[in-house]
């Protein structure tokens, strides 16, 4: 079966943490392509002022040269709060049922899972690959997983990467990949206190940050 990797964030800016994140799931769980959805209008973050076309256009200097990569600006293009629930659903109406849809996501978004929008139907759209994140790069101290989502993950897990290709949505993975401490908020306090953010983020974001005068 085709899978499709979903990856979604407010990507503001977007960093190393992110790429690297995305590369080293896409090889280690055969991902034919990963689409990048910066969301619009994040219903639990704040955007700092960024628009989502600026955010967007990060996006899209960031991913260039990379064949695997891909922006999905579906979020932009509808008005009210982004929800992942209806990006599946308009990813589904597609790309139709025989596709492995794989929602990328870090063990800090996982933990507030269960306040996603309709989050139990979610999983009936795709499978879920979770990397651990450093905890230090969150401001924010870890929150453990409350119990139900301590069920969720135990009623969906597998270790059998094969159930990923073999079934269109439903199963949820952990993975383990090169920890970065990289997080969009250290970036964005770099910027305002004039410090540099070189090697944390690709120069062509970097030079687009500095070009429109963001974070300041
Ligand atoms: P902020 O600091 O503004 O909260 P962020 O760095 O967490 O931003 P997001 O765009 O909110 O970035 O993250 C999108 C997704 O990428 C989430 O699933 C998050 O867990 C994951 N992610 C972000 N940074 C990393 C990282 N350094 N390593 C692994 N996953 C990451």
């Amino acid at each position: 079966m085709k899978t499709i990797g979903i990856f979604g964030g407010t990507f503001n800016p977007i960093h190393y943490g992110h790429l690297r994140m995305a590369q080293e799931l896409a090889v280690g769980l055969n991902i034919d392509s990963i689409r990048f959805i910066p969301s619009a209008n994040p219903p639990h973050k704040s955007t700092h002022n960024i628009s989502a076309s600026h955010r967007a256009a990060m996006v899209d200097l960031a991913i260039a040269n990379n064949p695997l990569f891909h922006l999905d600006d579906q979020e932009l293009k509808r008005t009210g709060h982004s929800y992942t629930i209806d990006t599946l659903q308009n990813l589904r109406d597609e790309l139709g049922h025989e596709v492995s849809i794989i929602l990328l996501m870090g063990s800090d978004a996982f933990t507030q899972f269960d306040t996603w929008h309709r989050w139990q139907e979610i999983i009936m759209l795709c499978h879920i690959a979770m990397v651990q994140r450093p905890q230090a790069s969150k401001i924010e101290p870890s929150r453990k997983l409350s119990p139900v989502l301590e069920n969720f993950l135990h009623n969906h897990y597998t270790e059998t990467t094969d159930d990923l290709y073999t079934s269109p949505a439903g199963h949820i993975t952990m993975r383990q990949i090169t920890a970065l401490d990289i997080s969009s908020t250290a970036i964005r306090d770099a910027f305002q206190h004039s410090k540099s953010a070189r090697y944390l983020m690709p120069d062509s974001v970097i030079d687009y940050i500095q070009t429109h005068q963001l974070y300041k």
